[in-house]
């Protein structure tokens, strides 16, 4: 029924999308609520009403993708300045031919779905999105790209069509996020990776890590160090989906409050995977991999760690559920909850190392993040037991009652020793002999960023350092061995 409901809301099926009729419906919801010529006041109020200035557009964008029906396309509002391009201090698109897209008599971005300009806002929005999200949870302050060093204010320039094929990726040399588009063998149907929030978010993820951790992308780090990576961008994915009421209910409601049934949140990418034959998306969030199931390759090993995180969300929502119930509704706790641990994950990897992460760094991290700022025990054991059970780390406290779905969901002191709360924030690695430690780095089933010369080559140290990348600095091995052979 109430998917029902929400297919009439939005869009009956993935096919209508590109119909005008469903257009035109759409755009009769987002008239804008004032009139340019604003209405005759009849009776001026005698008390002046304190507005803040109007700032920012609304823009129309795919809350999922094309295929997810029951989220279709909403128009958001950004509350912060965008200018024509659509372009602002950070961010600016790219399309020839398109760009820079105006802004309509209201000054906002809302266009007919799949269009060129649509392409463009909506791509833009999901970025922008993306990165507020994260300089909330860093407490207001603004994150530098890579090259934002030295007073450098370069902005990421995004291409919604930037060539054909069926990938995405972010390019520190290029200072930019492309999105590629291609045709499904047996359709003739193309699929833009720019309509996908997931791809888009994912893919901006990678550049905000870059700028957080300089050195992470190096693929001369150890596997987890780039599964670190390719887990940051599945999982800002789901974080921003989880930062947006609408989407935060429906799924909610689609699930009845249990994250592991399944949805369209852990299943990343949908058109994108079901375009490659891949029926849950490109990446499911809600698998149950361990470090010995995945060997060296990245994004195999980005599951362990994306899974995790999604475990511990889902006992956290549980948790909060039992507790707050009476007094707030499950879509109320579920953002609560989800805003809480992407600002603990995000910390967490602000303190890890520079260079050579582990997931057990972030995971101590996040331990100890979360005892100083005093959240239950029992959001500790869940981090433990989920990452213990997935071989990352030792576990200090049983996990049995985990594994046989008894854990005390009502005890915030819980630890699963049946005795006084033992806490403990520092843990041990599982298995240091681990390929996922050890082994060269397999990227084969990485997104198109992982695949960049510049992250292939570049060693930790150097991309560490900051500041812009050249050509150059990728050939520089064989530049150097040059100039010795023709001194
Ligand atoms: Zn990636």
């Amino acid at each position: 029924m109430i998917i029902q409901e929400l297919r009439e809301k939005t869009i009956p099926e993935h096919r209508e999308v590109t119909g005008t009729a469903v257009t035109e419906a759409t755009m009769q919801r987002l008239q804008p609520p004032f009139a340019m010529e604003a209405a005759p006041i009849p009776n001026p109020l005698p008390i002046p009403i304190p507005l803040p200035p109007i700032v920012g557009p609304r823009i129309l964008i795919y809350k999922q993708d094309p295929t997810v029906a029951e989220l279709g396309v909403r128009a958001i509002f950004i509350p912060s300045t965008v200018l024509n391009g659509p372009s602002d201090t950070r961010i600016t698109t790219e399309l020839p031919g398109t760009t820079p897209v105006a802004r309509n008599i209201n000054g906002d971005f809302i266009f007919t779905p799949n269009s060129p300009q649509f392409d463009c806002a909506h791509t833009y929005a999901v970025v922008r999105e993306t990165l507020t999200m994260y300089q909330r949870h860093n407490d207001g302050a603004p994150i530098p790209f890579a090259w934002n060093t030295g007073g450098n204010l370069d902005r990421i320039t995004v291409f919604p069509h930037a060539s054909v094929g069926a990938n995405a990726f972010y390019s520190r040399t290029a200072k930019a996020l492309k999105f590629l588009f291609f045709t499904p063998t047996g359709s003739t149907d193309e699929v833009f990776t720019c309509r996908s929030l997931d791809i888009v978010a994912h893919e901006t993820g990678h550049a905000i890590l870059d700028g957080l951790k300089p050195g992470w992308l190096s693929a001369g780090n150890p596997p987890q160090t780039g599964g670190l990576h390719e887990s940051f961008g599945d999982l800002t994915a789901i974080f921003l989906a989880l930062s947006e009421p609408d989407q935060a209910e429906a799924l909610v409601a689609l699930t009845k409050a249990n994250l592991h049934a399944k949805n369209f949140l852990s299943a990343l990418a949908e058109q994108f995977g079901q375009a490659l034959g891949l029926p849950f998306g490109l990446r499911n969030a809600d698998n149950d991999l361990k470090l010995s199931e995945v060997g060296n390759e990245v994004h195999s090993i980005s599951q362990v760690f994306t899974g995790g995180i999604y475990d511990v969300l889902a006992d956290i929502y549980a948790f909060e559920r039992a507790t707050q119930g009476g007094v707030k509704s499950p879509t109320v706790i579920l953002m609560d909850v989800a805003a809480k641990l992407c600002k603990l994950l995000f910390q967490a990897i602000k303190q890890a190392p520079a260079t050579a992460a582990t997931y057990t760094d972030v995971v101590n991290q996040m331990l100890q993040i979360s005892a100083a700022q005093g959240d239950p025990n029992i959001y500790r054991t869940f981090i433990r037991n989920r990452f213990a059970f997935r071989e990352v780390v030792t576990s200090p406290t049983p996990f049995t009652e985990m594994l046989s779905g008894e854990m005390d969901l009502m005890n915030a002191d819980y630890t699963g020793d049946g005795k006084a709360a033992k806490d403990v924030t520092q843990v041990k690695v599982a298995d240091a002999a681990s390929a996922s430690l050890r082994a060269v780095q397999d990227r084969s089933s990485c997104c198109g960023t992982m695949q960049m010369p510049e992250f292939q080559v570049i060693a930790p140290d150097k991309l560490a350092s900051k500041g812009d990348l050249s050509n150059d600095d990728i050939l520089a091995t064989e530049l150097a061995a040059l100039k010795k052979a023709f001194k």
